[in-house]
């Protein structure tokens, strides 16, 4: 080894020491699909690495997850096929797992928990690798059409692993089809921690890498079922965590939505990782919920009257009920079952203090207005047979004046998750007004829905982006059907702007490159998905390629002749047909699937077309290239940690765009305009610091260089590949 190269790998040993503290390089980035291996420089470098960090601790979990067996799975598919004939649709997995059965596997009704039993013993070797996994009957839904779901969860050892689900979707007692989520089941072995332990370990895992950064944890903590990925394989498996929940440092950051974060702290005591939440607890010690019990039945009803303009001059009517105990006025909401709270006391002094008046006309406008936007977001879904997020009449508390414990207001309006079956919503700040726009508080209580609909929703990637693309659909549907039911004109070229009715548009499901969203999978603006989804990387673009999905409402909304009432229908079947890793495949087939079981095949073609103008169905989405755009690709060589890293490419006027890494892939594709873009690299830690750079400048790639003015000039049309990131620079 040339003394050049030692010398740079102690550089380089700093930042590999940061990122994976005892897992060797080699085994990051293994197993992984398209690495281009053609650096020898690369090659001896990696070793030098791994002979300097010494021991190499081998995190690798031993799962089970193999490929489905094809000549037991053929005989399956020959029965369906047999049964269904031509009308037979499945979806799988990348092990070749069904997710989506369109169907029956008996001609016969299901009468008995057998029938169900023995369709999942047939169906077993189709689902999961778990050939002894055990799934018993968890829930029943039928909704207001007589659609049955039944749903069937995992059972180990006494407990019930939530993340693992399989959905019979039937009418009448006959199957139609059936949603699966099953991954594999690890358990950690060595001596399990108590909760106490949990929690110190995430306080002192905090304490020694995000020192920078405010956080409180929770008291408490439980053990529960979650997803996980293993770092080095990028399998997800399932395993029994426990969850220490605390505030979400970011919430203030544009685009970071969830209030709470979850640690996760495998049972022997590893910290596993974090991932945004909302909060779910069955018990909350520090507050007295009885006052629920005690409100709801008040029988002296009122309502507060009034009427505001919103940013376009549209005026609105505002008619509340309100409550009277002993000569004093509340903002509650009996039928509903919906409270006003002032948030303050709520998280600092533990206290749920009801919004109250002695006259019953000095409110505070924004809460009255926040107040009235949730009713009309309960009353959407009410309509759908669906009476409160969960669709039995759960109790809602809004907490009024979302701030910190220093009154600085926190800005960002959201569904905080369920509290003893209450679920709970931040619903007014000062730092913003967004209280006043309907799509945005139906977008929050859409949350809500599926959050309860879907247990374990995977808030990442695809899985992410289809939840956050359902909000947009059903915000925007609630507003519009407000507005038709109020005699109010909509502009339809405005009307699907998210925040709209504020002068502040977050989202366009028209026109979503004006918010910096793709309109189709491979194009401008599109993001892959993330292997680690962070912040950096908007959890694998979760709000960036929502579009993808929510393009859908408006073109149903003009050309499928539909109406609103038809098209919500459509998507509350989807909501209840959904299951935790539901990926785009699944969601192109449910979507098409809730259209027939809704009687609207008229729209199947809407839906067919819209697929194929976004193509979600995609499977190498960059593969395409439209005529009037050009992408910019580079190969990351294996020093650089292609699960961190970022490509950013700025044009002339500052207009940034994005880019990371396909999952397990090192190649980076961005899809732009033609123009001149300033490009550069970005690696970040496992804390989400950048804690390396690359420019590209004249002379290629510089490391940690002076930021240049370098613009390189991308035609249109072309596909320019970048040249290799040499590893010595200087
Ligand atoms: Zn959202």
């Amino acid at each position: 080894m040339n003394k050049k190269i030692v010398c740079i790998a102690g550089v380089v040993l700093v930042i590999f020491s940061n990122l994976f503290g005892c897992v060797s390089q080699t085994r990051i980035n293994e197993n992984y699909e398209s690495y281009d291996d053609s650096s020898t420089v690369a090659n001896s470098e990696e070793e030098s690495v791994t002979d300097a960090t010494g021991e190499t601790k081998d995190t690798q979990l031993v799962l089970n997850n193999k490929n489905a067996d094809t000549e037991a799975i053929s005989k399956i598919y020959d029965e369906l096929r047999r049964i269904n004939g031509d009308s037979l649709v499945t979806v799988t997995d990348d092990y070749g797992y069904i997710t989506f059965l369109k169907g029956t596997v008996s001609e016969k009704k299901f009468e008995r928990m057998s029938d169900y039993e023995n369709a999942l013993e047939f169906l077993k070797p189709a689902l999961t690798a778990s050939s002894d996994i055990e799934l018993v009957f968890t829930t029943a839904l039928l909704d207001d059409y007589n659609y049955q779901y039944a749903i069937f969860t995992e059972k180990l050892e006494g407990d019930t692993v939530t993340s693992n689900v399989v959905k019979f979707i039937l009418k009448d007692g006959y199957m139609l089809g059936l949603t699966s989520s099953l991954v594999p089941y690890y358990a950690p072995k060595g001596n399990v921690i108590d909760d106490t332990v949990a929690i110190e370990i995430v306080r002192d895992y905090l304490d020694e890498n995000e020192a920078d950064k405010e956080y409180f944890l929770a008291p408490e903590t439980e053990k529960t079922f979650k997803y996980q990925t293993d770092p080095i394989t990028l399998q997800e498996y399932c395993t029994k965590v426990f969850v220490v929940i605390s505030n979400n440092p970011e919430s203030n950051k544009d685009g970071v939505e969830a209030p709470f974060l979850e640690h996760y702290v495998s049972l022997n005591g590893e910290y596993l990782g974090k991932a945004p939440s909302y909060v779910k607890r069955g018990q909350d010690d520090e507050r007295d919920y009885s006052i629920f019990n005690k409100w709801f039945k008040r029988s002296i009803t009122h309502s507060y009257q009034t009427s505001y303009e919103d940013a376009n001059g549209k005026v609105e009517e505002v008619v509340v009920p309100v409550t009277e105990d002993e000569g004093k006025y509340y903002l509650e909401d009996s039928k509903r079952r919906i409270l006003c709270a002032d948030y303050y006391e709520f998280a600092y002094n533990k206290r749920i203090q009801i919004l109250s008046s002695k006259t019953n006309d000095d409110w505070d406008l924004d809460t009255i207005i926040a107040y009235h936007n949730y009713i009309v977001s309960y009353d959407f879904y009410a309509e759908l047979g669906r009476y409160g997020p969960d669709g039995l009449r759960a109790p809602i508390l809004l907490l009024m004046d979302y701030q910190k414990e220093n009154h600085e207001p926190i800005d960002n309006l959201c569904y905080l998750g369920c509290m003893e079956n209450v679920h709970i919503f931040t619903a007014t700040t000062r730092a913003n007004n967004y209280n006043r726009a309907l799509d945005v508080v139906g977008h929050e209580y859409t949350h809500a829905v599926t959050t309860t609909a879907i247990e374990n929703v995977i808030y990442k990637n695809e899985q992410g982006v289809i939840n956050e693309a359902i909000s947009d659909i059903m915000g925007e549907c609630i507003e519009i059907m407000h507005y038709e039911k109020e005699g109010i004109d909509v502009n339809p070229d405005t009307v699907f702007a998210m925040g709209q009715s504020t002068g502040n548009v977050i989202r366009d499901l028209i026109y979503p490159e004006l918010h910096g969203q793709p309109r189709y999978a491979g194009g401008k603006y599109y993001v892959p998905t993330a292997s680690v989804p962070s912040v950096n990387n908007d959890l694998g673009g979760v709000h960036i390629n929502s579009s993808l999905v929510s393009e859908m409402l408006p073109m149903m909304y003009f050309t499928s002749g539909l109406s609103l009432n038809d098209i919500r229908r459509i998507w509350e079947t989807v909501i209840c047909i959904l299951v935790p890793r539901s990926d785009f495949s699944d969601l192109c087939e449910i979507v098409l699937m809730a259209c027939e079981m809704s009687g609207l095949e008229e729209a199947t073609e809407t839906i067919q077309k819209s697929i194929k103008m976004t193509r979600i169905d995609a499977k190498e989405p960059f593969e395409y290239l439209s005529e009037n755009e050009s992408q910019i690709s580079l190969l990351l060589p294996p020093w650089i940690d292609w699960n961190r890293s970022r490509l950013e490419v700025r044009n002339e006027s500052g207009k940034v765009s994005v880019c990371w890494p396909q999952r397990k892939s090192n190649k980076i594709v961005i899809t732009v305009e033609p123009d001149k873009y300033k490009i550069r690299l970005l690696q970040f830690d496992q804390n989400g610091d950048c804690n390396a750079h690359w420019q590209y400048g004249e002379n290629g790639w510089e490391m940690n260089g002076e930021d240049n003015e370098y613009y390189r000039d991308i035609p249109i049309g072309e596909r320019i590949s970048l040249p290799a990131i040499e590893y010595i620079n200087k």
